[in-house]
C-alpha cells in the first residue's frame, strides 16, 4: 500500500513539514504552466473527495481562464455528513498539506483569494489551521510573490454555524457571503457564477490534500494507485461496531470486507455483522452478503449505494433498524433548509413515522408509506439533501422489511428483546 496522504500526518509545524519534503509540490506546480497542472490532475483521475466524486481536473477546466472578475477558491471543510471525520484529521495532523494543495489549485485556475469554510463545531481545528496559515505567510509561501514568483494568494478561514446543508457548494457560497445558507438553483454553476457572482472552484479538504503528491510524483503514478476511473488512495473513516474504528488510507478499489475485517479488526465482541453504511448517512445500507465489493465510486453505484465521503458505519446484530431509521430521518428533517416542498414536508413526515415505529405505535402500511414519501422526494428539489434523506430510508425499508414489520406488529423491538 502506498500512502499518499498519511505519511504527512503528525507533521504539524511548518519546519517539520518542509524537512519531510513539504511544499516541493507547490514549488514544482509554480514552475509549470497552469494548463500543465490541470492536465496532470486530469491524468491522475482524482475525483472530488467530498462525496459527489466529480473529476477534479474537469471541474477546474470549467472555470473561464480569462476573467475580468476575480476568481475564488472555496475550500469545503464543512464535513457535516454523519459518520465523516477525515477532513478534521488532515487539518489537525497535516494542515500544511491542505495549504500546499490550495496553492496548487489556485495557481492552476488563476485564483488569488481562497476561503476555508470550516464547520462551526471544529473550533480548535480552525485555530490550528489559522496558525499554520500564519506560518506559511511568514515563510513567504502565502501572500505576495510566493516562492519569489509573480503569483499571490491570500487564504482566509471562515467558520460555519453548524448547518449540514452548508456543505452543499452553493449553500456554502451563500453562507460565505453572509446570508442564510440556502442552496441556489443551478445553472448557473459556481464555475462561472459562484462567490460574489464570480467564477469559483469549491474543493473538499481531502481533494486538495492529494494535489502535492500528484504534482510531485505525476498524475499517472497517482492514477495507478487506484482503479480505472478513480485514481489514488482514499481516507476511509470507519466507525460503529468494529474493534478498531479510525481513519484508514487505502487504495481506491480496496474491498469493503477487507477494510472492515482486516484493517478495522472485524466486528466487536465477534458478533455478527448486520449492515454497513458505506459512504456516510445518505448512502444506502449494504447487507453482509453485499460487502465483498471494491470501494470506489462506480462499483458502489452499481451496487445501488454510494462511496460518498468514505464514512463507513458498521452495524452489528444488536442494532435496531427502526432506531437507525429514526436517527437518520430525524437528522435530515432537522437539516432541511425548507426551500422545497418535497424536502420541507417529506423529511419531518418520514421522521414522524420512524418515531412512531420505534415507540411501538407503528401502523400496518407504514413501511410502504415511508418508501412512497421517499420516492416522491427524489429528484424534485434544488439540492441533493432530499435525495440524501430518501435513499437510506428506501434501502432500510426494503432490506430489513421483515424486522421492521415485526417491530410494528409486536409494538416492540425484536432485536433488543433478545
Ligand atoms: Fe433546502 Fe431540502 Fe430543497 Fe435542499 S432539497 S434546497 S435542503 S429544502
Amino acid at each position: 500500500m502506498s500512502l499518499v496522504i498519511t505519511p504527512w500526518f503528525g507533521k504539524v509545524s511548518i519546519e517539520y513539514y518542509i524537512k519531510a519534503g513539504g511544499y516541493e509540490g507547490a514549488k514544482k506546480a509554480l514552475s509549470m504552466k497552469p494548463e500543465e497542472v490541470i492536465e496532470e490532475v486530469k491524468k491522475s483521475n482524482l475525483r472530488g473527495r467530498g462525496g459527489a466524486g466529480f473529476p477534479t481536473g474537469l471541474k477546474w477546466s470549467f472555470v473561464p481562464r480569462e476573467s475580468t472578475r476575480p476568481k475564488y477558491l472555496c475550500i469545503n471543510a464543512d464535513e457535516g455528513e454523519p459518520g465523516t471525520f477525515k477532513d478534521k484529521y488532515i487539518i489537525k495532523e497535516a494542515p500544511h498539506l491542505l495549504i500546499e494543495g490550495a496553492i496548487i489549485a489556485s495557481w492552476a485556475v488563476g485564483i488569488n483569494t481562497a476561503f476555508v469554510y470550516i464547520r462551526g463545531e471544529y473550533g480548535k481545528f480552525a485555530l490550528l489551521l489559522e496558525k499554520a496559515i500564519e506560518e506559511a505567510y511568514e515563510k513567504g509561501f502565502l501572500g505576495k510573490n510566493i516562492f519569489g514568483t509573480d503569483f499571490s494568494l491570500e487564504i482566509f478561514v471562515h467558520r460555519g454555524a453548524g448547518a449540514y446543508v452548508c456543505g452543499e457548494e452553493t449553500a456554502l457560497i451563500e453562507s460565505l457571503e453572509g446570508k442564510r445558507g440556502n442552496p441556489r438553483i443551478r445553472p448557473p454553476f459556481p464555475a462561472t457564477m459562484g462567490l460574489y457572482n464570480c467564477p469559483t472552484v469549491v474543493n473538499n479538504v481531502e481533494t486538495l490534500a492529494n494535489l502535492p503528491a500528484i504534482i510531485r510524483e505525476g498524475g499517472e503514478w497517482f492514477a495507478s494507485l487506484g482503479v480505472e476511473k478513480s485514481g489514488g488512495t482514499k481516507l476511509f473513516a470507519v466507525s460503529g461496531h468494529v474493534k478498531k474504528p479510525g481513519i484508514y488510507e487505502l487504495p481506491m478499489g480496496t474491498s469493503l470486507k477487507t477494510l472492515i475485517y482486516e484493517y478495522a479488526g472485524g466486528i466487536r465482541e465477534n458478533r455478527r455483522l448486520k449492515g454497513v453504511i458505506p459512504g456516510g448517512s445518505s448512502s444506502p445500507i449494504l447487507k453482509p452478503q453485499e460487502i465483498d465489493i471494491p470501494l470506489d465510486y462506480d462499483s458502489l453505484m452499481k451496487a445501488g449505494s454510494m462511496l460518498g465521503s468514505g464514512a463507513v458505519i458498521v452495524l452489528d446484530e444488536t442494532t435496531c433498524m427502526a432506531k437507525v431509521l429514526q436517527v437518520i430521518t430525524r437528522f435530515y428533517a432537522h437539516e432541511s433548509c425548507g426551500q422545497c416542498t418535497p424536502c420541507r414536508q417529506g423529511t419531518p413526515w418520514m421522521a414522524k413515522i420512524a418515531e412512531r415505529i420505534v415507540s411501538g405505535r407503528g401502523r400496518k402500511g407504514d413501511l410502504d408509506l415511508l418508501v412512497d414519501i421517499a420516492r416522491s422526494m427524489m429528484g424534485k428539489t434544488i439540492c441533493p439533501l432530499a435525495d440524501a434523506a430518501a435513499m437510506p430510508v428506501i434501502a432500510i425499508c426494503e432490506k430489513y422489511r421483515e424486522e421492521l414489520e415485526e417491530h410494528i406488529r409486536e409494538k416492540r423491538c425484536p432485536v433488543e428483546r433478545e
